[in-house]
């Protein structure tokens, strides 16, 4: 299954990335977890990464494509993959199209805006390994603590209410035309975000025609 997950910021697709992931057997690809290690490491795509991150803009298209390819290339890749924050312009989208790269399914996670801006100002991320929390909705067994790795959750720095609001806007003007876009090739589905995190969860996997949770 090569799978594409859509939405605006703070929809759920990380989260819903992970269940799918080990419900599918395949590797979820972020781009979003990508950056912020590449931050973390202070390498040089960091270095342009966080120019951008940090103002809740994209980086340019050249480099997301760049490192995007590289990525899907890898062995672990071969038997397909859930991107998670990748396309997120039409340009992105052409590019996977141009290097042949076929992919199955484009599921769309909606929320409203109201939603996103809940969902963003409680949200956790894992250091360690990139697993999302939330305070209210989500949280983790052992308070500031992953309960997968054990690494340290922290507050992103672009999850703050002025630049929530850019990613929003800029979510509507350039990503979200990837929605027509993929409709026209008859792969799009879309799954409503709802309240419990576990509703999300059945509307996703009847979006995608897989079987219940357990
Ligand atoms: P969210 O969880 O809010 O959907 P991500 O973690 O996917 O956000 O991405 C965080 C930031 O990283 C984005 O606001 C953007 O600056 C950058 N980014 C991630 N993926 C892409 C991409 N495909 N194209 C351009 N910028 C990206
Ligand atoms: P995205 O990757 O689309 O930006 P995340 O998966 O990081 O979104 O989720 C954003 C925040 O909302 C996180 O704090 C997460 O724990 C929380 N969350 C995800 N799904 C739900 C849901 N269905 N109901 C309530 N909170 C949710
Ligand atoms: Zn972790």
């Amino acid at each position: 299954m090569k799978l594409i997950l859509l939405g605006p910021p703070g929809a759920g697709k990380g989260t819903q990335a992970e269940i799918l992931s080990e419900k599918l057997n395949v590797k979820t690809i972020s781009t979003g977890v990508m950056l912020r290690t590449a931050i973390k490491e202070k390498t040089e795509l960091g270095e342009t990464a966080s120019r951008y991150i940090n103002d809740g803009k994209l980086v340019p298209d050249d480099v997301m494509v760049g490192i995007v390819k590289e990525r899907l290339s890898q062995k672990d890749c071969k038997n397909g993959f859930i991107l998670d924050g990748f396309p997120r312009t039409i340009a992105q989208a052409d590019a996977l199209a141009d290097a042949g790269i076929d992919i199955d399914k484009v599921l769309l996670i909606d929320v409203s805006d109201e939603t996103v801006i809940k969902r963003l100002s409680g949200r956790r991320e894992c250091s360690g390994c990139g697993t999302p929390y939330h305070v209210d909705f989500n949280p983790s067994e052992k308070d500031g603590v992953c309960d997968k790795c054990g690494g340290e959750l922290i507050c992103r720095k672009d999850d703050n209410e002025e630049t929530i609001k850019n990613r929003l806007s800029i979510y509507h003007e350039q990503t979200e035309p990837i929605k027509a876009y993929y409709e026209k090739l008859g792969k799009l589905v879309a799954a409503k975000g709802r309240e419990e995190l576990k509703d999300t969860t059945q509307e996703v996997f009847a979006a995608l025609g897989i079987g219940e949770t357990k």
